[in-house]
């Protein structure tokens, strides 16, 4: 048969329109050529040439007729499946997040798959890297000064307690692959493909987490309520506030139980950061078989566990952010716990919000979902202000335990030595002598967060990025924290030459120092990105802290999140005004929710805790409620501010960033669009404020400027901003445009 008399008389399933992950604004028809086995249905992969290349594609709908003329309908080189691969719920689902985070569904769907399913065939492993036999610090010291990539690369391997993850390495270090190939060649690094990386996690033992003999009276309520709901089926969002140590993990344990009970199934969604061996074994204790998601597994790690969720076998999945796709049948319960972290949203496109997906995913299968916070994020708290989500609220900490007093140290008064206040040195030295156990917090790495030049009075900065270089003692070197690039630290300002530079601030490396010089018997670890390379570092350092090996442990954002130690009583936050102080809207939110969450780390056990806050802004609120314990006055005075600005959750923004070498081809573009938005928007709709210079307005090497798009209410003024974007985007190739609806952050 010709190809015109296919199209002269095409019968139902004669076409197929097909989503690629692509960035562009429509999916693209394609004949059935007669023969075709099996037959194409939604939700099934195909195979088709896309300019020239042969692609993987999802079929999205099977049209009666089509506006492309037939001489440019291609047919469908193969069907990949026999069975969809998708339901209609998640078809649904990420029809919704192209539209509304303003990308293609091809690209929505790429998020959802395993990567498995994308391709044809192959399966990919994981490479790991580790120095060649006998390679130490002379290879290194060769390599100083003359390639900066080896160098790091090679420093990093040495540094580390085993072989590291190739691709990890990569992202961390902000370097290509061409270092690595050069190393192998030199004989300097040797790897290895492997087919695990997650081994623990994946394979985590069961963790009996006793079934309490009994429920707090605040758990009972709120599994009562849960319960009620389960049975009568239906969708309905709940907003879980409980206080740190109130038994959360309880609460959703009992829940479930009921929600599989009856016959349903469950996804619990926690912070990368949180999905450890320990988290899954819990839920594999109380519910034997369990299936893990996380973004570093294989492709073939993440197929095998989709197939044992679709199967049915598994009935309960414990993941990271794209646990919200696992292909469930008959789903029960959503579960997002620590619902207020930013990590829950996807830094890359589609830049969906897995907490927002999840409402949406739970209505479309009629089931319950829980956001669970100590401090839930203002979206939620709003929503259950509205009535849109029922409100439970666990005010009281599980054995009466007191939530632990907080002190703050105004550091205006109490001039600090170093990263020591008098009453964070005195404080510590009880704990020590004592024999208990402290935290120490500073969301800073490195020795010294600025060179400072007393002479022409500025900071060395980075001169790629819009950052000063940080100090990092051990090495001996200036980091820039954007771009990773590092230098031998300069012993004059680059500037104006003046020598004698200071070292300023307190980095943790600094923290670590400073705690070994007062207390030299202190045993003492440090948890950062610098020293920690390797998930297993990490354990090996809390398992050393549990079982009471070490005195202090000094960290950044690490360890603020779940870490439960019944010894520690003393947390000291060493500065609570770095994060307060950035040019985000949510500065002060993040700030509530760090210092609450830090300070929830104290005082778990029968012992008493303290926490001592260091800052120079005591009276600020997200300081003075933080030390109260006070979400409720906190929110409120926040929400008060939010509103009279329209902003979250009073107002929704889009955001758009365009990036470019060429700093006037930026603006130019900027420009551009800011005008056809304004143009086309009705100003009562949606403001168009910008284009300015983003807060990080230099990142390596690309002049960045963002627009922001303020639409009131629930954003509906921003769906005619969303079709702008899109084609803006699309047409531009330079400079770089992205789209961020709903961002959670602003630099
Ligand atoms: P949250 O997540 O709210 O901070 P967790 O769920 O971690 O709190 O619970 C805090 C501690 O209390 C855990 O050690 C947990 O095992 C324990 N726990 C929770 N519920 C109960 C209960 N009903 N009786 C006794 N211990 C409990
Ligand atoms: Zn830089």
């Amino acid at each position: 048969m010709k190809q015109g008399e296919l199209l002269d008389s095409p019968g139902p399933g004669a076409l197929v329109r097909v989503a690629l992950n692509r960035p562009m604004r429509e999916e693209y028809t394609y004949f059935v050529p007669p023969g075709t086995e099996p037959e194409p249905r939604v939700g099934m992969r195909v195979a088709v040439s896309f300019a020239g290349r042969r692609e993987v594609g999802i079929v999205t709908e099977l049209p009666e007729e089509t506006d492309v003329p037939a001489s440019r309908l291609k047919p469908l080189s193969a069907v990949l499946d026999d069975e969809p691969v998708l339901d209609e719920q998640l078809l649904k689902l990420t029809r919704f997040m192209a539209s509304y985070y303003a990308c293609s569904w091809g690209e929505a769907l790429a998020a959802v798959l395993p990567a498995v399913l994308k391709r044809e065939g192959g399966r990919r492993k994981v490479v790991q890297l580790r120095p060649a036999e006998g390679v130490g610090q002379d290879q290194l010291a060769e390599l100083e000064d003359k390639h900066e990539a080896q160098f790091r690369v090679l420093r990093t391997l040495l540094e580390a307690s085993g072989p590291l993850e190739r691709n990890d390495l990569l992202r961390k270090l902000n370097v290509s692959l061409s270092p690595v190939q050069t190393l192998e060649r030199k004989g300097l690094v040797v790897s290895e493909r492997v087919e695990t990386g997650l081994d623990e996690l994946l394979a985590a033992p069961a963790a009996p987490r006793a079934k309490p003999d009994q429920l707090t009276p605040g758990q009972e309520e709120a599994v009562a309520a849960l319960n009620a709901r389960v049975q009568q089926g239906g969708f309905e969002a709940f907003l879980l506030r409980g206080v740190t140590g109130s038994g959360k993990t309880e609460v959703y344990l009992s829940v479930i139980e009921e929600v599989l009970a009856a016959g349903r199934g469950a996804i619990v969604l926690v912070p990368e950061i949180a999905l450890t061996p320990q988290t899954v074994g819990w839920f594999r204790g109380r519910f034997g078989q369990v299936a893990v998601l996380h973004s570093r597994m294989t492709d073939a790690q993440r197929h095998d566990a989709w197939r044992m969720i679709r199967s049915g076998e598994a009935r309960v999945v414990v993941g990271a952010r794209s646990a919200l796709f696992a292909p469930m049948p008959d789903l029960g319960i959503v579960i997002v716990d620590e619902e207020h972290e930013p990590s829950f949203k996807q830094g890359s496109t589609p830049r969906y919000h897995a907490r927002d997906m999840a409402v949406l995913r739970a209505r479309d299968a009629e089931a319950v979902c829980v956001l669970g916070s100590a401090t839930p994020s203002l979206e939620s708290w709003e929503n259950a202000r509205q009535g849109r989500y029922t409100l439970l609220t666990m005010d009281k900490r599980v054995h009466g335990g007191r939530l632990p007093s907080v002190e703050v140290v105004d550091l205006r008064v109490e001039k600090a030595d170093g990263p020591f206040s008098g009453p964070l040195e005195l404080a510590l030295k009880g704990v020590l002598e004592r024999g208990e156990q402290a935290i120490l917090f500073q969301n800073r790495r490195g020795f010294a967060p600025v060179l400072w030049c007393r002479a022409c009075r500025t900071a060395v900065r980075c001169a790629h990025c819009d950052a000063s270089l940080v100090f990092h003692k051990r090495h001996q070197r200036v980091v820039c924290h954007s771009c990773c690039e590092e230098q031998r630290t300069p012993t004059a300002c680059p500037s104006c030459t003046a020598p004698g530079l200071r070292f300023l601030g307190e980095g943790s490396e600094r923290v670590e120092e400073a705690v070994l010089a007062r207390f030299p018997a202190a045993r003492v670890a440090r948890m950062d990105s610098d020293t920690m390379h390797r998930r297993e570092d990490y354990e090996e350092v809390l398992g050393a802290f549990g079982r009471g090996e070490l005195d202090v442990l000094v960290g950044t954002q690490m360890i603020a999140k779940g870490l439960d130690f019944p010894r520690v009583t003393l947390v000291g936050i060493i500065s609570a005004d770095g994060s307060l102080h950035l040019p985000d809207l949510r500065a002060a939110e993040r700030t509530f929710q760090l210092l609450s969450q830090v300070a929830g780390r104290a005082g778990r056990g029968e012992l008493d805790g303290r926490i001592l806050i260091q800052t120079h802004t005591p009276e600020h609120p997200a300081i003075v409620q933080a030390a109260r314990h006070d979400y409720l006055t906190f929110a409120a005075g926040e929400m008060a501010l939010r509103e009279e600005l329209s902003y979250p959750p009073f107002g929704r923004l889009a955001r758009v960033v365009l990036e470019d070498e060429d700093a006037a081809r930026v603006d130019e573009a900027g420009n551009a669009l800011a005008a056809i938005l304004r143009e086309h928007l009705d100003p009562a709709q949606a403001q168009v404020l910008g284009p300015a210079p983003a807060p990080m307005a230099l990142l390596r090497g690309r002049h960045r400027s963002h627009l922001l798009i303020k639409a009131p209410g629930r954003g509906e003024g921003l769906a005619p901003a969303r079709a702008i974007l899109q084609t803006f985007a699309e047409r531009t190739p330079r400079p770089r445009v992205t789209i961020d609806v709903d961002p959670v952050s602003m630099l």
